[in-house]
């Protein structure tokens, strides 16, 4: 089996450790190795959101 990881960040502000956990862990609840805190693994990965293209204003 592919050994997919998946990157979540602690949702402690104080922690914000990112934690990588396997996909089988999809919809469990690990516990943080920074805080200690049980962080719930999302079903899906969220991509990063995409940065907006600057729009280029050729004038004439
Ligand atoms: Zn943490």
């Amino acid at each position: 089996m592919a050994d997919h990881l998946i990157r979540i960040m602690c949702p402690n502000l104080a922690c914000r450790r990112v934690l990588a956990v396997p996909i089988t862990a999809r919809g469990k609840i690990v516990k943080c190795s920074g805080c200690g805190k049980n962080v719930r693994v999302p079903q899906t990965t969220v991509p990063p959101a995409e940065p907006k293209k600057s729009e280029d204003a050729a004038a004439g």
